[in-house]
């Protein structure tokens, strides 16, 4: 079945130096990569993407994990789309604890736990339909994206934007 799925290389993943082992291995997939781009994640954003750990006593450590506080504060955030994208991805990936993870998945490979307990596995991949198309709403505008995945309407919205001088 075709679909689509969130992709965040997270702040310690670029920090690492590790984007284009990530891609590369990734690419593997042979998915097609249908948008892109850094994104400097603010507290807002955080909280509404890891909603569902709100409850979890490392929820803070998360958000500021998620933002960069301990390392760049930036993510680079992808959509990939194609047959079967969601389990592709999140096999490549490997399980979230990167001490359990295959040795040679992403996670298994590059993360690390932290003295606060954190998982910092590097990468973010959505776990299943529902999530992905959230979690791509969430990260993308329509206009971002090169495919036309869920149904979109023209909204007139009033607000100031920049554009070059
Ligand atoms: N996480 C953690 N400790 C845990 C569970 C999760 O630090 O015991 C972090 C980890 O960075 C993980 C993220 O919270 O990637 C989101 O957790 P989720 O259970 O959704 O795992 P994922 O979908 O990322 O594999
Ligand atoms: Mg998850």
């Amino acid at each position: 079945m075709i679909n689509q799925t969130l992709i965040l290389i997270k702040p310690d993943g670029l920090k690492k130096s590790l984007t284009g082992n990530i891609l590369t291995r990734l690419s593997e997939t042979k998915l097609d990569i249908v948008a892109a781009k850094i994104v400097q994640v603010s507290r807002e954003l955080a909280k509404e993407h890891y909603a569902h750990m709100k409850e979890k006593p490392f929820f803070e450590e998360l958000i500021k994990y998620i933002m960069g506080h301990y390392h760049k504060k930036k993510v680079m955030a992808l959509v990939y789309w194609g047959e079967d994208a969601i389990s592709k991805v999140r096999e490549i990936c490997g399980a979230t604890n990167p001490e359990e993870a295959d040795m040679v998945s992403i996670r298994g490979q590059y993360g690390r736990i932290t003295t606060k307990g954190v998982y910092e596995n590097v990468i973010h991949a959505s776990t299943d339909a529902k999530e992905a198309e959230r979690e791509i709403k969430l990260w993308f505008e329509p206009d971002e994206l090169i495919v036309d995945i869920y149904p979109t309407k023209t909204a007139k919205r009033d607000k100031k934007v920049l554009v070059w001088a």
